[in-house]
């Protein structure tokens, strides 16, 4: 019999043996799911406006209860765990107010006495989901799946089961009928039976680039319709003529909130040479400031990272590009699943942490002379997530923006994920949209009625 254990990775202690579902357990499970979706397509939005709202009143509820569990399970500090489940409360208020709207009938005029286009839902959309955000991955997919009649199956990263049960949990006690959102206990290797099951319609996946090519060739050769979300090496490009100290506040949450493990993190510091100097040595000092320690402590902003291992990796990265000539501007230690808030200067675009993710507390500094240099090193990245450019001229930040690769071009701020807007990413970091009316449609039959 399979299990999977999870541990704490701030103290290593252990927390939780899963006993994983096995193919029956599966196979039975998707059934259930199957039927529902036939009633569950037949609500009408106001019944799963009431749930949806229903589920948001639980997480604003038992905020604590959901957001222990992260720390515990993967080391985000408590503070921003319960940030986090505030927010999935927020995508669930969104889509029940919009999701009625996003998707009604589009009547389009034609030869026909009257024609149409109907956006219906597809059925069991499985989820692939990541342990850095655990709640807010599965609820910006779950919100607007569940709001267009579809069905969710999770499967979600194996040391974060206890939250994967915790979000099966929210919608159950939330009042959805049975079987409308399940989690399934199973590891990666499992999903590809589960998505050549043809009552599944479809996945999304949020995670690493090989995952998500995996997950995306069985979809192909099953014909199934797939969402990748996956790396980023987002640049955070600051002019000469920014405002220097809200700059340095933007780029040291946008790199070490979440302890560094977030997609869309500004990785890579791209900076003009004239300012250089002083940029860093102002973000040296609130980096300092930062407390790292006990996730579970209030006032802890740096835990650890997910695991151990994850912390070694980034060592690697750090260490290479250290023996190819970066300095130490800060950090530069581990201990365990800790990494240290890290800060790396005089790095060159052949660099291992500036040509790979980093997924911890690591930024990179690299200088430009102009302007054009700056956008093609910000280009210079097998990922296109998004961009954050810090500048007083808005109108010529605005006027580059075109030129960026990307998903998103923030301007005097960091790139965040918000309900009202389309979250996705071009080149490696995946296609499809998240979020947001554009979210709302990647899961749907966009069907033509034709009536003459
Ligand atoms: P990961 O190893 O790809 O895992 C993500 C999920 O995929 C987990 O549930 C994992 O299950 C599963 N998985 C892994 N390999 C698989 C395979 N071959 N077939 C099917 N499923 C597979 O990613 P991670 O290390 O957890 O997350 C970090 C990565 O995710 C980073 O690259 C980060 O940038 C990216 N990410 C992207 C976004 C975005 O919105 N674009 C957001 C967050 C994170 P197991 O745990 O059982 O292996």
């Amino acid at each position: 019999m399979a299990t999977t254990t999870s541990y704490n990775p701030y103290n290593n202690v252990e927390l939780q043996t899963y006993k994983n579902h096995t193919k029956q357990e599966v196979s039975d499970l998707i059934d259930k799911a199957d039927k529902r979706f036939y009633s569950w397509r037949e609500t009408s939005y106001s019944e799963r406006k009431k749930l949806m709202l229903a589920a948001a009143a639980e997480l604003k509820k038992n905020t604590r209860e959901y957001a222990e569990m992260m720390s515990l399970e993967m080391g985000k500090p408590i503070s921003q765990a319960i940030g986090e489940v505030e927010k999935c409360a927020w995508v669930c208020e969104f889509y029940a107010e919009n999701a009625e709207k996003q998707l009604q009938d589009e009547v389009v005029q034609t030869d026909a006495f009257k024609s149409y286009v109907s956006y219906e839902p597809l059925g069991i959309v499985l989820a692939v989901m990541p342990w850095n955000y655990p709640f807010w991955q599965v609820f910006r997919f779950a919100a607007p799946a569940l709001m267009a009649g579809n069905i969710g199956l999770l499967k979600h990263a194996s040391n974060v089961f206890g939250s994967a049960l915790n979000i099966e949990k929210v919608f159950k006690r939330a009042g959805f009928p049975e079987n409308c959102f399940t989690t399934l206990l199973i590891g990666s290797k499992d999903v590809k039976e589960v998505l050549e099951n043809e009552k599944v319609k479809a996945v999304t996946l949020t995670g690493s680039g090989p995952a998500g090519a995996s997950v995306a060739s069985i979809a192909g050769e099953n014909i199934k319709k797939s969402v990748l979300e996956l790396g980023g090496n987002n640049a955070l490009i600051v002019m000469k003529d920014a405002d220097i100290d809200k700059a340095v506040a933007t780029c040291v949450q946008a790199r070490f909130q979440n302890t560094g493990q977030s997609c869309i993190a500004g990785k890579r510091l791209i900076i003009d040479e004239s300012i250089s100097e002083e940029f860093v040595e102002k973000m040296v000092i609130k980096v300092r400031e930062l407390k790292s320690g006990d996730p579970m402590d209030e006032k802890t902003y740096v835990g650890t990272l997910a695991r151990e291992d994850l912390a070694k990796d980034l060592e690697k990265q750090v260490n290479a590009s250290l023996k190819s000539g970066a300095k130490l501007a800060i950090g530069g230690n581990r201990q365990g699943a800790y990494y240290e808030p890290t800060i790396l200067t005089n790095v060159s675009q052949k660099m291992t942490v500036f040509e790979e993710e980093t997924f911890g507390p690591v930024l990179s500094v690299t200088t430009f002379k102009t302007v054009e240099e700056a956008v093609e090193m910000s280009n210079n990245s097998e990922f296109g997530l998004g961009v954050s450019i810090f500048s007083k001229n808005i109108e010529a930040a605005e006027k580059l923006a075109f030129q960026f690769d990307e998903g998103a071009v923030f301007i005097n701020e960091l790139v965040k994920s918000d309900p009202r807007l389309p979250f996705g990413g071009i080149k490696k970091s995946g296609y499809g949209r998240e979020l947001s009316q554009h979210g709302i449609h990647e899961f749907v039959n966009r069907k033509t009625i034709f009536i003459n």
